[in-house]
């Protein structure tokens, strides 16, 4: 398997080993880290492990790495203990949409009530 890759991207670089993170799962299509400042009691970043610029970039190829996203997610919000009150799986697309870094990443978000829609 050929990984894409983006020498300056810094989830790139995260998945890669080469940047320091809190890694909470890893399997051969996604990498999950806790987030570094992070905005609700459980703040986990779901991650490609290849390089996707953001959602926009996203096609009908792609259906086996969103299915394991969401399962990801699920998993991960079951073994946080926030499944039950319910959570939300979010990500940003370019500035408008509030995204800061240009590699794919769902948040994983819970342990508090959100509003909607969000600010
Ligand atoms: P975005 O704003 O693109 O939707 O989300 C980027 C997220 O990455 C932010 O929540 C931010 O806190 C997080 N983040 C930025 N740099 C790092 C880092 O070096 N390590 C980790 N774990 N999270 C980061
Ligand atoms: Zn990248």
């Amino acid at each position: 398997v050929v990984s894409a890759r983006e020498p300056d991207c810094l989830f790139c670089r995260i998945v890669a080993g080469e940047l320091p993170s809190t890694k909470v799962h890893e399997d051969e299509l996604v990498f999950a880290i806790r987030d570094i400042n992070p905005q609700a009691s459980t703040h986990i970043l779901l991650l490609p492990r290849d390089h996707i610029a953001s959602a926009d970039d996203l096609g009908a190829d792609h259906g086996e790495l969103l299915g394991r996203l969401f399962e990801v997610s699920a998993r991960l919000a079951a073994s946080e203990g926030i499944a039950a009150d319910g959570y939300r799986v979010v990500t940003n697309i370019g500035r408008n949409g509030g995204q800061s870094v240009d590699h794919l990443h769902f948040h994983l978000l819970g342990g508090r009530r959100f509003t909607w829609p969000p600010g």
